[in-house]
């Protein structure tokens, strides 16, 4: 062990980095951050390494992996070009005296590996990849961009494969579903078109679930690229309104111990034939059959963790991505000290203080057996913005946590109205 503290490099600093900041002040850890200088994890961190400007700056990105013994990201949609530089040929070291020499290249652990990141990005790509090594997806098909005829014509392919309605996605840049668009009828072709003209697209069947499940794993590996293991935390159930997700049950509500295997057995699986250190979210379907369909990946903390926070506090999601990127021990299992946990969002509502009375209920609740958390992420409030969450934990059921948070969800749906 060094006296040295190490340097963490983060791409991004909004509330994921925060929360990584919030982890990581327990230790010596330094966590550098590349992002506005205003945002919400620097405002909780403070150390000499940070840089000010973009986190898809490639140029700044060098710089601060020159000041870094592992760069990380909060965000998956970043240039994969620049980190496979970094990882491989290194970034010019600055001497003593300024000067940049060939002889003071250093390589840059960049994790979750910048492979996990170029194949996830393509969220056609990375389904096609994982449906090759047994994993069980929706069935998919490729459209032709542009708006035009073809387009439409490549639309209605799918609409005879796959019957109405099924899903169309942009394979990139997507997140709460704002890639997304439902065709429900071939009323729908003709805007969808033009909506999604210009990006690559994807259809993808219509899943008709019963509910979705996510399960965030660590994944350890050697300083060779060898797997060492994958680690499962509990199965949560995730709610999505209008494809953003607005709460999380721990355990999943009505659903049996051997599907939450099966979820677990899918994640671990997946996680399995991905590439670097940390934790990774995999979200999945549960469908009527109980059979589990695979949607996406995050390599990255991910919402559907965030009651890790309280429920598993020896190893958070946050702690263990730390843990994990540093490859420091990790314990045997990841078991909640509580029995039931709830994750509610806080979004932004159409005025600046909507969610304002959710806030003050959260902090007015007190019982036996239950604990009520409120995370605040020092954002400005924007309709359906995430500004912060609520954590209750509880001793009891999930059954009987639910009634309690029952005042915080009804508050909650209402900053939606
Ligand atoms: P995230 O913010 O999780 O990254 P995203 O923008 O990448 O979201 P997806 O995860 O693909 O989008 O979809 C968002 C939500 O839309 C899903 O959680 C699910 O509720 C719904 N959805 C996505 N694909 C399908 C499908 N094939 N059938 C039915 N519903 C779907
Ligand atoms: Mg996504
Ligand atoms: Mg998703």
């Amino acid at each position: 062990m060094s006296l040295r503290p190490s340097v963490v490099g983060l791409l991004g600093g909004g509330q994921l980095g925060r929360m990584l900041c919030e982890a990581g002040a327990a230790s010596n850890a330094q966590i550098a951050i590349l992002d506005a200088d205003s945002c919400s994890a620097k405002q909780i961190n403070s150390n000499p390494h940070h840089i000010s400007g973009s986190f898809k700056d490639a140029a700044k990105i060098k710089q601060l992996a020159a000041a870094c013994d592992v760069l990380t990201v909060e965000i998956e949609h970043i240039e994969t070009e620049v980190l496979e530089e970094i990882a491989t040929r290194g970034v010019p070291v600055h001497g003593a005296d300024g000067t940049n020499t060939a002889s003071t290249m250093k390589r840059v652990a960049v994790h979750p590996s910048w492979r996990t990141l170029r194949l996830v990005q393509d969220k056609f790509e990375q389904k096609e990849y994982l449906r090759g090594q047994g994993i069980p997806i929706a069935e998919q098909m490729a459209i032709e961009s542009g708006g035009d005829e073809g387009m439409l014509a490549s639309m209605e392919r799918a609409s005879q494969k796959f019957g109405y309605p099924w899903m169309l996605k942009a394979r990139k840049d997507s997140y709460d579903g704002r890639g997304n668009f439902k065709i429900s009828s071939q009323d729908d072709l003709r805007r969808a078109a033009q909506e999604f003209g210009s990006l690559a697209c994807y259809a993808e069947k219509w899943v008709p679930f019963e509910l979705e499940l996510a399960v965030m794993v660590i994944r350890a590996e050697d300083d060779a690229g060898h797997l060492r293991r994958v680690m499962p935390y509990p199965v949560v159930e995730t709610v999505h309104e209008d494809s953003i997700c607005s709460k999380v049950y721990m355990p999943p509500r009505k659903v049996s111990t051997e599907v939450c295997r099966k979820a677990q057995a899918v994640a671990i699986a997946v996680a399995e034939q991905l590439w670097g250190r940390g934790v990774f979210a995999i979200e999945m379907f549960l469908t009527k059959d109980g059979d589990i369909i695979y949607n996406e990946c995050a390599p990255r903390p991910h919402n559907s963790g965030h009651l890790t926070i309280e429920a598993v506090p020896y190893m958070s999601q946050f702690k263990a991505q730390l843990t994990a990127i540093l490859d420091e021990p990790l314990p045997e299992v990841l078991e909640p000290h509580v029995e039931s946990s709830i994750m509610i969002n806080i979004l932004g509502g159409a005025h600046p203080d909507s969610h304002l009375p959710l806030v003050e209920k959260a902090k007015s609740m007190y019982a036996a057996k239950t604990a009520v958390y409120v995370h605040l992420y020092g954002k400005e409030s924007k309709p359906s913005r995430k500004i912060g969450h609520i954590t209750v934990t509880s001793f009891g059921s999930i059954a009987e946590l639910e009634r309690f948070a029952e005042p915080l969800l009804e508050l909650s749906s209402r900053i939606r109205q």
